[in-house]
């Protein structure tokens, strides 16, 4: 059998992490969850409180704060535009 080569990128040692800064417009969402139920990485938490329309919007989960990914999912099933992320980058070494 055939031994198996595994290419190592040049730069290996740095990690290329994305991350995600949130931005929630509390006034427009209408409830539906979907950013919630789909966030892969389970992001968000339905807050307690209502906006002015009596729907309970989303916050950023309890020890979460560092687990958003930026991939977006969110804001692409927004119905309402209400949420969205930009991404931050770190870097991070890996021995
Ligand atoms: S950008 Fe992705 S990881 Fe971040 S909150 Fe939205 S769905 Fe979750
Ligand atoms: S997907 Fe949009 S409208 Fe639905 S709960 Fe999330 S922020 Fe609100």
């Amino acid at each position: 059998m055939a031994g198996v080569s595994v290419r190592q990128p040049l730069d290996r040692k740095a990690v290329r992490i994305p991350r995600g800064q949130l931005y929630i417009i509390p006034e427009r969402c209408k409830g539906c969850r979907f950013c919630i139920d789909f966030c892969p990485r389970d992001v968000l938490v339905e807050t307690t409180e209502m906006n002015a329309k009596g729907y309970h919007y989303p916050v950023v989960a309890e020890g979460k704060e560092d687990e958003c990914i930026a991939c977006q999912f969110c804001s692409i099933l927004c119905p309402e535009f209400a949420i969205y992320t930009e991404e931050t980058v770190e870097e991070e070494s890996v021995e």
